[in-house]
C-alpha cells in the first residue's frame, strides 16, 4: 500500500538515499532540512511524482508545527517518518562549547521528539510506522563525541518509550543506528585508518542504511528495536 513518507534531513545523504528508496517503492514523499531549494531539488530528482521538497529547522517547533501543517493540507495524513536530520559538533568534552552542545541536542534529540510529536499525531487514526536515525557510538559511546553520543543514546531511550506508549495505536517506532557512511557528514574523515576498525573493512554507503529503514518500516510486528548497519564496528569498540 502506497503511503505518504515524511523524511527530516531528506535532501543529502541518508535521508536522501531514504528517500529515494521509499519513492521507488511508490511511497509519495515529502522532505525536509533547512536549505529549501536542496530539498526541492532532491524531491524533483526522486523516481514517480508528486514528492514535495520543504524546509524545516527540526530543532523549532514553531517550524515544525507550521511543515506538518503545510503536509497535512496539500498531501494529506502521515504514514511514515523518518528523522535523518542530524550533525555533528565533535570535541573533547573539555573543548565544548554550551551553543555548540545545544545546537547538537536540539537538532539530533530534540528535534527528532517535535516531528515524532507532529507525526504521532497524524498516525492516531490510521496507525504508522516511525525510523529514527541514531548512531553506533550512542550505543557504544566514543572518545570525542560525548555530546552526539548523549543526543543518540537518548534518541534510543526515547524511541523505545515512544514505541511502548503508541503501540496500541499500530503505531510502530524503531531505530537504525548506523556505523560509518559515506556521506557529507564523514567527508572529512581519514578513512584509511577508520577502515581498519570495521570488520567489513569499509565504509557503508547511504543506501545500505536506506534498506534496513525500509525493512523497519514496512515490517509489521517489529517495533521498539535498535538495528545497527555498522559493517560490524560495534563489535571492536
Ligand atoms: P548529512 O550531513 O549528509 O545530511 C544531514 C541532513 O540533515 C541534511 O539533509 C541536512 O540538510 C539535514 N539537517 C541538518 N540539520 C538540520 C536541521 N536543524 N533541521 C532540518 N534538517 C537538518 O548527514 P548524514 O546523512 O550522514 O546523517 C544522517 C543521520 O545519520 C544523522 O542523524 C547522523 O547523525 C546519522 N549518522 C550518520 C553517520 C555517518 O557515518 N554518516 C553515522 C551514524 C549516524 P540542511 O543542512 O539543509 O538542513
Amino acid at each position: 500500500m502506497s503511503r505518504l513518507a515524511v523524511v527530516f534531513g531528506g535532501s543529502r545523504g541518508i535521508g536522501r538515499a531514504v528517500s529515494k528508496l521509499l519513492a521507488q517503492r511508490g511511497h509519495r514523499i515529502v522532505l525536509l532540512s533547512r536549505n529549501k531549494e536542496a530539498a526541492q531539488a532532491t524531491a524533483q530528482s526522486l523516481p514517480g511524482e508528486n514528492h514535495l521538497g520543504l524546509s524545516c529547522d527540526v530543532s523549532k517547533e514553531e517550524e515544525v508545527q507550521k511543515a506538518f501543517e503545510t503536509i497535512n493540507k496539500t498531501c494529506g495524513t502521515v504514514g511514515f517518518l523518518v528523522n535523518a536530520a542530524g550533525i555533528n559538533r565533535d570535541a573533547l568534552l573539555l573543548r565544548s562549547k554550551s551553543e555548540d552542545m545545544l545546537s547538537v541536542l536540539h537538532t539530533n534529540l530534540l528535534g527528532s521528539m517535535l516531528t515524532c510529536k507532529a507525526a504521532v499525531r497524524n498516525m492516531l487514526s490510521h496507525g504508522g510506522a516511525i525510523v529514527n536515525i541514531g548512531s553506533v557510538v550512542g550505543v557504544k559511546g566514543n572518545a570525542g563525541q560525548c555530546v552526539y553520543s548523549a543526543s543518540k543514546a537518548g534518541l534510543e531511550g526515547f524511541t523505545r518509550s515512544l514505541a511502548k506508549e503508541v503501540a496500541s495505536r499500530n503505531i510502530r517506532v524503531n531505530l537504525v543506528a548506523p556505523g560509518l557512511i559515506h556521506t557529507d557528514m564523514t567527508a572529512g574523515l581519514a578513512e584509511e585508518a577508520a577502515v581498519r576498525t570495521i570488520p567489513l573493512g569499509r565504509f557503508g554507503e547511504p543506501a545500505e542504511v536506506a534498506q534496513a529503514v525500509l525493512f523497519l518500516l514496512e515490517s509489521p510486528y517489529i517495533t521498539g528495536q535498535i538495528l545497527l548497519v555498522d559493517g560490524g564496528l560495534q563489535l571492536l569498540m
